[in-house]
């Protein structure tokens, strides 16, 4: 037997904090880094004798995700009390969603290798987050922040429909996405706003039977997910050809060894004591209330995809990687209505736009210049004021101080030498010093007049006009190796 032998079955847990001004229960507000518990009250502090209050927005929040993700909304639902103890948790039970969750049975789409594939959402319900706990450097002991206590969460449950490390993430891709544009919460996953708990189990290919599946919890980025599910399988496997038999357990992932550790024996239902809350009323939504939320949805990922490739002519590859990002697609939009080059602007998102990001270490989100200043930049190339090089170190500096291109083309003295009579004495030079590339060009070798461009760009600082390089170059070689 071999690992080929098995089929990975994989199922995410996945909780997003919500963007709320407020927290769920109380009117505290949720803003990231603030000083230790000083966004905390009475309520979210479990004081006795004090009383949730939902938040409204909460409910709305959960019901757009439930419709981005093609899922059933409840009429009718509740809110019940999970019992449990740890520190971090200050009144000793977490009000969330137990038999009735605000959306139950949806579906998403995911691109794999194989095409689209459809994973299953069994439900969706709110909850508060806990407090954090933060362990002091110099062992004086450890310390409760409040301050995340009563944050609203959404818990999102996949069936246990990905077969694959690459299958789990995709879809947590497509998840974060969607909620991005539907603008329900940050996903910053560095800072917690959007974390898995990956069940994973193996069984032999052909197998009918699910095996017996381990949870790793509080996972929050790509990187780790990945590489977990990779060593849990693989372990999971051995266990099974050694003769052994999977234990239903809640492991913890070390990401310095590259290894899961076993925490404790999976919990049940019944371990945490589920009892409806009695100081909250139920959930009861109108047809009218749920008609309105899906006419404020703005176009999702799916549908922008369809219309760049229908419409605006984009390859597979482009539309998808603009559409990934909402901040990307906002960005290709505005600046193709500006230049009508929608192509253009999509290369410029894949390569250098996305190289930038990549060396600053910074997300779409990030980008501080706008739609409209890029596509000016592509029209001032398609206008041929300036060569793509030239455009290259705009955008560079647009980055750094984002201004309108002509503005940093007129500071930088940047603009493209398209006169003729100030190119010939730069391609005189050139063609006198590449006496071997003319007679290339002559034998045949087109690669050589590419040569001899390359060099004049070079002397000139990638400032002068390609195309009349190009035709002053052939008119020199076809002449007296020089043009009048
Ligand atoms: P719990 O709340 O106790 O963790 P659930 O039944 O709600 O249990 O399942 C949690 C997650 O585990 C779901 O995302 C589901 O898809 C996944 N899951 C269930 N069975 C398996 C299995 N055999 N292998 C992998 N994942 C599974
Ligand atoms: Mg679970
Ligand atoms: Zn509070």
């Amino acid at each position: 037997m071999s690992l080929l032998d098995y089929e990975v079955i994989i199922g995410l847990e996945v909780h997003c904090e919500l963007s709320t001004k407020t927290k769920i229960y109380c009117s505290c507000p949720t803003t990231f880094g603030a000083e230790p518990n000083t966004q905390c009250c009475p309520i979210c502090m479990a004081m006795p004798g004090t009383l949730p209050v939902l938040n409204e927005k909460v409910v709305e929040y959960a019901v757009k995700a439930g419709l981005a993700t093609n899922c059933k909304i409840a009429r009718n639902s509740k809110s019940d009390r999970k019992n449990y103890f740890y520190p971090d948790l200050p009144k000793a039970y977490q009000i969330s969603q137990f038999d009735l969750p605000l959306c139950y049975d949806g579906f998403i789409n995911i691109e794999t290798d194989e095409g689209e594939k459809t994973i299953g959402i069994t439900r969706i319900h709110i909850e508060e987050d806990a407090g954090k706990l933060n362990h002091d450097e110099f062992g004086r002991g450890t310390f409760v922040d409040l301050n995340r206590a009563g944050v609203p969460l959404i818990e999102v449950v996949s069936e246990p429909d990905l077969r694959s490390k690459e299958e789990a993430e995709s879809y947590l891709r497509k998840l974060k996405s969607i909620f991005e544009y539907i603008g329900i919460s940050d996903c910053k996953m560095q800072e917690g706003s959007l974390r898995a708990d990956v069940n994973v189990s193996v069984r032999k290919k052909g197998s009918a039977k699910f095996g017996t599946r381990t949870e790793m919890k509080n996972m929050n980025s790509f990187r780790s997910i990945s590489r977990a599910i990779e060593y849990e399988a693989n372990r999971q496997i051995e266990v099974i050809e050694n003769g052994g038999i999977i234990e239903q357990e809640t492991l913890r992932w070390d990401d310095i060894s590259g290894k899961t550790f076993s925490m404790r024996d999976k919990e049940e239902a019944q371990d945490y004591r589920y009892f409806p809350e009695p100081d909250l009323a139920a959930i009861k939504l109108s047809d009218e209330y749920i008609e309105n939320i899906k006419k404020s949805l703005p176009e999702l990922p799916e549908s922008r995809k369809k219309r760049y490739l229908l419409d605006m002519n984009l390859t597979e590859k482009a539309a998808k990687f603009v559409t990934d990002s909402k901040y990307f697609s906002n960005l290709f939009e505005e600046a193709s209505s500006i230049c009508n080059n929608p192509k253009a602007v999509s290369n410029w998102i894949m390569s250098d736009i996305a190289r930038i990001l990549n060396e600053r270490e910074e997300e779409p989100e990030d980008i501080r210049f706008s739609g409209k200043e890029l596509g000016e930049l592509v029209s001032l190339i398609d206008k041929g004021t300036i060569s793509s090089a030239i455009a290259k170190k705009i955008l560079e500096e647009m980055f750094e101080n984002p201004e309108n291109p002509s503005k940093i083309i007129e500071k930088k003295g940047w603009v493209q030498i398209s006169d003729e009579n100030a190119i010939k004495e730069i391609v005189n030079k050139i063609l006198e010093a590449n006496p071997q590339s003319i007679i290339d060009y002559k034998a045949g070798k087109d690669k050589a007049l590419g040569f001899l461009v390359g060099q004049a760009m070079k002397e000139t600082k990638g400032k002068a006009n390609p195309q009349i390089l190009n035709k002053l170059f052939l008119e020199g070689i076809l002449g007296d190796n020089s043009v009048k």
